[in-house]
Protein backbone atom coordinates (compact mmCIF):
# COMPACT_ATOMS: atom_id res chain seq x y z
CA UNK A 1 0.00 0.00 0.00
CA UNK A 2 1.26 3.71 -0.84
CA UNK A 3 0.73 6.68 1.10
CA UNK A 4 -2.59 8.40 0.46
CA UNK A 5 -4.20 11.96 1.12
CA UNK A 6 -5.03 11.47 4.39
CA UNK A 7 -1.82 10.64 5.90
CA UNK A 8 0.18 13.48 3.75
CA UNK A 9 -2.69 15.75 5.22
CA UNK A 10 -1.82 14.25 8.98
CA UNK A 11 1.93 14.93 8.08
CA UNK A 12 1.18 18.38 6.92
CA UNK A 13 -0.73 19.03 10.16
CA UNK A 14 1.43 17.81 12.71
CA UNK A 15 4.88 18.30 11.66
CA UNK A 16 5.64 22.45 11.30
CA UNK A 17 7.76 22.94 14.17
CA UNK A 18 10.70 25.14 12.88
CA UNK A 19 14.05 23.18 13.03
CA UNK A 20 15.05 25.76 15.52
CA UNK A 21 13.09 28.51 16.97
CA UNK A 22 16.44 30.25 17.81
CA UNK A 23 17.61 30.43 14.70
CA UNK A 24 16.68 31.25 11.48
CA UNK A 25 18.65 29.58 9.57
CA UNK A 26 18.43 30.74 6.44
CA UNK A 27 20.00 33.78 7.02
CA UNK A 28 23.04 32.20 7.40
CA UNK A 29 23.23 30.64 4.37
CA UNK A 30 21.16 32.77 2.11
CA UNK A 31 24.16 35.64 2.56
CA UNK A 32 26.40 33.05 0.46
CA UNK A 33 24.04 32.20 -1.98
CA UNK A 34 22.78 35.44 -3.38
CA UNK A 35 20.13 35.84 -1.23
CA UNK A 36 18.13 32.44 -1.40
CA UNK A 37 18.46 29.87 1.20
CA UNK A 38 20.31 27.29 -0.22
CA UNK A 39 17.49 24.80 0.31
CA UNK A 40 14.79 26.74 -1.68
CA UNK A 41 16.78 27.61 -4.62
CA UNK A 42 16.35 25.00 -7.23
CA UNK A 43 20.07 25.76 -9.16
CA UNK A 44 20.89 23.54 -5.69
CA UNK A 45 18.04 21.34 -5.47
CA UNK A 46 15.12 20.52 -7.39
CA UNK A 47 12.21 19.42 -4.88
CA UNK A 48 10.36 15.91 -5.76
CA UNK A 49 7.11 15.08 -4.57
CA UNK A 50 5.79 11.27 -4.62
CA UNK A 51 2.70 11.18 -6.96
CA UNK A 52 0.11 11.03 -4.01
CA UNK A 53 1.71 14.26 -2.16
CA UNK A 54 1.96 15.94 -5.52
CA UNK A 55 -1.65 15.12 -5.89
CA UNK A 56 -2.66 16.59 -2.50
CA UNK A 57 -0.26 19.53 -2.71
CA UNK A 58 -1.78 20.81 -6.20
CA UNK A 59 -5.33 21.17 -4.71
CA UNK A 60 -3.91 22.82 -1.64
CA UNK A 61 -1.90 25.62 -3.21
CA UNK A 62 -0.99 26.53 -6.91
CA UNK A 63 2.15 27.88 -5.54
CA UNK A 64 3.80 24.50 -6.81
CA UNK A 65 4.28 23.72 -10.82
CA UNK A 66 5.55 21.07 -12.66
CA UNK A 67 9.58 21.42 -13.49
CA UNK A 68 10.18 22.02 -16.98
CA UNK A 69 14.11 21.16 -17.16
CA UNK A 70 15.96 23.69 -19.56
CA UNK A 71 19.38 22.39 -19.88
CA UNK A 72 20.71 18.79 -20.64
CA UNK A 73 22.42 18.66 -17.01
CA UNK A 74 18.38 19.77 -15.18
CA UNK A 75 16.87 17.39 -17.86
CA UNK A 76 18.88 13.97 -16.82
CA UNK A 77 18.60 15.33 -12.69
CA UNK A 78 14.69 15.10 -13.92
CA UNK A 79 14.53 12.39 -15.45
CA UNK A 80 16.09 10.62 -12.41
CA UNK A 81 13.79 12.02 -9.79
CA UNK A 82 10.50 11.29 -12.33
CA UNK A 83 11.62 7.56 -12.20
CA UNK A 84 9.56 7.30 -8.84
CA UNK A 85 8.50 11.03 -8.18
CA UNK A 86 7.27 14.24 -9.72
CA UNK A 87 9.74 17.33 -10.26
CA UNK A 88 8.16 20.79 -8.96
CA UNK A 89 8.97 24.05 -8.16
CA UNK A 90 7.75 26.38 -6.03
CA UNK A 91 7.22 30.39 -6.20
CA UNK A 92 10.17 31.03 -4.24
CA UNK A 93 10.90 31.75 -0.47
CA UNK A 94 10.18 35.33 -0.21
CA UNK A 95 6.20 33.81 -1.56
CA UNK A 96 6.71 30.47 0.71
CA UNK A 97 3.83 29.45 2.50
CA UNK A 98 4.63 27.79 5.02
CA UNK A 99 1.44 25.47 5.45
CA UNK A 100 1.92 24.35 1.83
CA UNK A 101 5.67 23.22 1.93
CA UNK A 102 6.22 19.79 0.76
CA UNK A 103 7.67 17.17 3.65
CA UNK A 104 11.12 17.27 1.89
CA UNK A 105 11.20 21.12 2.80
CA UNK A 106 10.09 20.35 6.20
CA UNK A 107 12.67 17.88 6.63
CA UNK A 108 16.11 19.39 5.11
CA UNK A 109 18.78 19.08 5.44
CA UNK A 110 17.40 15.62 7.27
CA UNK A 111 16.29 11.96 5.87
CA UNK A 112 14.92 9.05 7.96
CA UNK A 113 17.86 7.04 8.52
CA UNK A 114 17.36 3.02 8.98
CA UNK A 115 19.63 0.55 10.11
CA UNK A 116 20.25 -2.98 7.91
CA UNK A 117 17.72 -4.79 9.97
CA UNK A 118 15.18 -1.88 8.93
CA UNK A 119 14.99 -0.39 11.91
CA UNK A 120 14.25 3.47 11.90
CA UNK A 121 17.17 4.68 14.28
CA UNK A 122 16.78 8.49 13.81
CA UNK A 123 17.60 11.73 11.48
CA UNK A 124 20.56 11.82 9.32
CA UNK A 125 21.28 14.60 7.05
CA UNK A 126 21.95 15.16 2.96
CA UNK A 127 25.49 14.99 3.16
CA UNK A 128 25.97 16.51 -0.02
CA UNK A 129 24.80 19.80 1.59
CA UNK A 130 27.93 19.64 3.88
CA UNK A 131 29.37 22.49 2.64
CA UNK A 132 26.53 25.09 2.50
CA UNK A 133 23.63 24.28 4.82
CA UNK A 134 24.54 25.99 8.12
CA UNK A 135 22.26 23.17 10.39
CA UNK A 136 24.18 20.29 9.17
CA UNK A 137 27.24 22.35 11.36
CA UNK A 138 25.22 23.14 13.67
CA UNK A 139 23.37 19.87 14.53
CA UNK A 140 22.84 21.04 18.40
CA UNK A 141 20.92 23.62 17.34
CA UNK A 142 18.11 21.60 15.97
CA UNK A 143 15.09 21.50 18.83
CA UNK A 144 13.81 18.65 20.51
CA UNK A 145 10.23 19.51 19.46
CA UNK A 146 11.38 19.10 15.43
CA UNK A 147 13.16 15.85 16.29
CA UNK A 148 9.66 14.40 17.33
CA UNK A 149 7.68 15.89 15.27
CA UNK A 150 10.05 14.69 12.18
CA UNK A 151 9.60 11.08 13.83
CA UNK A 152 6.39 10.91 14.08
CA UNK A 153 5.57 12.31 10.51
CA UNK A 154 8.05 9.41 8.76
CA UNK A 155 6.53 6.69 10.87
CA UNK A 156 3.28 7.26 9.28
CA UNK A 157 4.84 7.81 5.98
CA UNK A 158 7.37 4.53 6.44
CA UNK A 159 4.63 2.87 8.23
CA UNK A 160 2.04 2.77 5.44
CA UNK A 161 4.06 3.69 1.94
CA UNK A 162 6.81 0.65 0.98
CA UNK A 163 8.23 2.55 -1.43
CA UNK A 164 9.95 5.17 0.77
CA UNK A 165 10.56 3.36 3.25
CA UNK A 166 12.78 0.98 0.48
CA UNK A 167 14.28 4.65 -0.59
CA UNK A 168 15.62 5.53 3.07
CA UNK A 169 16.69 2.23 3.62
CA UNK A 170 18.61 2.48 0.73
CA UNK A 171 19.80 6.21 1.20
CA UNK A 172 21.22 5.02 5.07
CA UNK A 173 22.97 2.03 2.85
CA UNK A 174 24.45 5.01 0.48
CA UNK A 175 25.37 7.23 3.49
CA UNK A 176 27.35 4.02 5.76
CA UNK A 177 29.14 3.33 2.21
CA UNK A 178 30.26 6.81 2.11
CA UNK A 179 31.30 7.29 5.32
CA UNK A 180 33.17 4.03 5.86
CA UNK A 181 34.96 4.96 3.12
CA UNK A 182 35.79 8.51 4.47
CA UNK A 183 36.46 6.71 7.61
CA UNK A 184 34.06 8.97 9.72
CA UNK A 185 31.12 8.67 12.11
CA UNK A 186 27.88 9.55 10.57
CA UNK A 187 26.48 12.36 13.25
CA UNK A 188 22.83 10.65 14.46
CA UNK A 189 20.06 12.56 16.53
CA UNK A 190 18.08 9.32 17.83
CA UNK A 191 14.37 9.09 18.24
CA UNK A 192 14.70 10.81 21.82
CA UNK A 193 16.85 13.43 20.44
CA UNK A 194 19.80 12.05 21.87
CA UNK A 195 22.99 12.33 20.23
CA UNK A 196 24.61 8.95 17.94
CA UNK A 197 27.11 8.15 15.10
CA UNK A 198 27.03 5.36 13.72
CA UNK A 199 30.56 3.98 13.25
CA UNK A 200 32.36 3.63 9.90
CA UNK A 201 33.43 0.09 8.94
CA UNK A 202 31.57 -1.44 11.71
CA UNK A 203 28.69 -2.90 10.36
CA UNK A 204 26.36 0.27 11.22
CA UNK A 205 26.95 -0.05 14.78
CA UNK A 206 25.48 2.82 16.83
CA UNK A 207 26.58 4.82 19.83
CA UNK A 208 26.35 7.61 21.95
CA UNK A 209 28.53 10.75 20.37
CA UNK A 210 29.58 14.51 21.62
CA UNK A 211 27.46 16.48 19.98
CA UNK A 212 30.95 18.82 20.20
CA UNK A 213 32.75 16.70 18.11
CA UNK A 214 30.21 16.64 15.35
CA UNK A 215 31.96 17.94 12.66
CA UNK A 216 31.80 21.38 10.58
CA UNK A 217 32.03 22.18 7.44
CA UNK A 218 33.34 24.65 4.66
CA UNK A 219 32.29 28.35 5.79
CA UNK A 220 30.84 27.06 8.86
CA UNK A 221 34.15 25.71 10.60
CA UNK A 222 35.12 29.05 11.79
CA UNK A 223 34.43 33.29 11.80
CA UNK A 224 37.05 33.42 9.70
CA UNK A 225 35.97 30.62 7.06
CA UNK A 226 32.68 32.36 6.92
CA UNK A 227 33.79 35.93 6.30
CA UNK A 228 36.00 34.79 3.66
CA UNK A 229 33.19 32.78 1.93
CA UNK A 230 31.11 36.25 2.64
CA UNK A 231 32.88 38.59 0.75
CA UNK A 232 33.32 36.10 -2.08
CA UNK A 233 29.89 35.97 -1.98
CA UNK A 234 29.02 39.65 -2.44
CA UNK A 235 32.11 39.71 -4.90
CA UNK A 236 29.86 37.55 -6.93
CA UNK A 237 26.56 38.77 -5.86
CA UNK A 238 26.25 42.26 -4.81
CA UNK A 239 25.82 42.67 -0.67
CA UNK A 240 22.99 40.35 0.60
CA UNK A 241 19.77 41.43 1.16
CA UNK A 242 19.70 38.69 4.55
CA UNK A 243 23.00 39.29 5.94
CA UNK A 244 23.31 38.31 9.29
CA UNK A 245 26.44 36.63 10.76
CA UNK A 246 26.04 33.27 12.47
CA UNK A 247 27.09 32.47 16.25
CA UNK A 248 30.77 30.41 16.22
CA UNK A 249 31.53 29.08 18.98
CA UNK A 250 33.78 31.45 21.15
S1 LIG B 1 18.15 24.17 6.34
FE1 LIG B 1 20.26 24.57 5.70
S2 LIG B 1 20.12 25.16 3.55
FE2 LIG B 1 18.05 25.34 4.41
S3 LIG B 1 17.85 27.46 5.09
FE3 LIG B 1 18.62 26.30 6.86
S4 LIG B 1 20.86 26.45 6.73
FE4 LIG B 1 20.03 27.05 4.74
S1 LIG C 1 8.09 25.75 -0.43
FE1 LIG C 1 9.15 27.21 0.88
S2 LIG C 1 10.58 25.93 2.02
FE2 LIG C 1 9.97 24.71 0.23
S3 LIG C 1 11.50 25.16 -1.34
FE3 LIG C 1 9.78 26.60 -1.63
S4 LIG C 1 10.40 28.43 -0.51
FE4 LIG C 1 11.67 26.74 0.24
Amino acid sequence: MGAKKKHYQTIYENFGAPISKAHDCGKYCAPLNGGQPVCCDHDHAIPAASPPEWKVMKKRTDMWKRYKPKDAHAKKEVAEIEETCVAIVCNGAKYCERDNRLLACRAFPFYPYFTKDGEFAGLAYYWVFEDRCWVISNIEAVDKAYVKEFIEAYDTLTDVDEGEYLAFHEQSANMRRVFSRRNAPIPLIGLEGEYLQVLPKSGGKIVPADPKKYPKFGPYRSRKAYEKAAKEAEEMYGPAEWGEMPPFPA
